[in-house]
């Protein structure tokens, strides 16, 4: 099943390392697809073994994919410090939003400060999430003050600093615009998700276009690749190949296409332009590189990156 470029959002969290990242998603995860239209939420929306097994999984998975009413949000998690390979401009490269934790205690920290520079440079627009706030002697409405600060420190744009706020807990799995009302659910993370992140832009009907950002290895498949699919439609079984860096071409087939959902990966059919894929096919890949349609091959351009600094100010 292939998503309209439409229902998808394609976002990326960011926060300072135990700010609270990986328990939000977990919330998110599980109150996913239990939201429907004029519909009350159940109070108890954990109860299947799978989510169970799923919640087992204490490290944020890179990809995740949940559902809030029919449409499809992919999380994509950044890594909050300074690396060498550029992996989160081209991880941020891959999304259209991005959904700022901070803790309501300690506001922002270095590597909130890190990430949500480059962000800024993307030319996101950060939703803010103000976290933790069940914790007793909070500020939250310090702390998004704090935020606004750095973003006119960071040289945000006016859209940018007009960045819709919420606050919340993921440990208590619930979101609010106010930090008074009354509110017991993720609901208004969800739909300020929805409503803030713009949908991907791409073109189902241009050849195919995928770059590759992220790349995973897995015994059975050989070397998996992550990335969007910019434009066109990718099915499995496809013949396409893959641009170099040099624009030499590796002729190739998708022997194994895979979509994300929950924190799990399935096999999928085909998926459409806009959406975050997994696949296999090919062995010798690098980063930035382009898998294309071998009759109309046009590489996507590199992600620049800044010269790589070990300092996280
Ligand atoms: P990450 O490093 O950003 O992924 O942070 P985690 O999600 O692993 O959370 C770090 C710590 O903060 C853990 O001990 C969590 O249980 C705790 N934590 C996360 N969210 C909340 C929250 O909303 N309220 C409280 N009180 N603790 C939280």
């Amino acid at each position: 099943m292939s998503f309209d470029i439409q229902a998808i959002r394609n976002i990326a969290i960011i926060a300072h390392v135990d700010h609270g990242k990986t328990t939000l998603v977990d919330a998110l995860l599980n109150q996913s697809g239990t939201f429907r239209d004029n519909e009350e939420v159940p109070t108890c929306a954990l109860d299947s073994n799978e989510l169970e097994r799923e919640r087992g999984i204490t490290i944020l998975s890179k990809n995740t994919a949940v559902t809030y009413n029919d449409t499809r949000i992919n999380i994509v998690d950044t890594p909050g410090h300074a690396d060498f390979g550029g992996e989160v401009e081209r991880v941020l490269g891959m999304v259209d939003g991005c959904l700022l934790v901070v803790d309501a205690n300690e506001g922002p920290m270095p590597q909130t400060r890190f990430v949500l520079k480059k962000a800024l440079e993307q030319g996101l627009r950060p939703i803010v999430f103000v976290n933790k706030i069940d914790r007793a002697r909070v500020e939250p409405e310090t702390a998004v003050d704090k935020v606004l600060d750095l973003f006119l420190e960071l040289g945000a744009d006016d859209d940018q600093c007009d960045f819709p706020y919420l606050f919340g807990s993921g440990l208590g799995g619930f979101a609010k615009t106010e930090v008074k009302s009354e509110n017991d659910n993720m609901k208004p993370l969800f739909e300020a998700i929805i409503r803030q992140v713009p949908p991907p832009v791409g073109d189902v009907k241009k050849p195919l276009q995928l770059q590759v950002t992220t790349l995973d290895y897995s015994d059975f498949l050989g070397t998996i690749i992550i990335g969007r699919v910019h434009n066109g439609v990718i099915k499995n079984g496809q013949r396409t190949c893959l641009i170099k860096e040099d624009g030499s071409l590796k002729k190739g087939r998708i022997n194994k296409l895979l979509g994300f959902k929950g924190l799990k990966r399935i096999e999928i059919e085909e998926a459409n332009a806009g959406d975050i894929v997994a696949l296999a096919g090919f062995d010798e890949v690098s980063i930035g590189e382009t898998v294309a349609c071998p009759d109309e091959p046009k590489p996507l351009p590199l992600i620049k990156v800044d010269e790589p600094t070990l300092q996280m100010t």
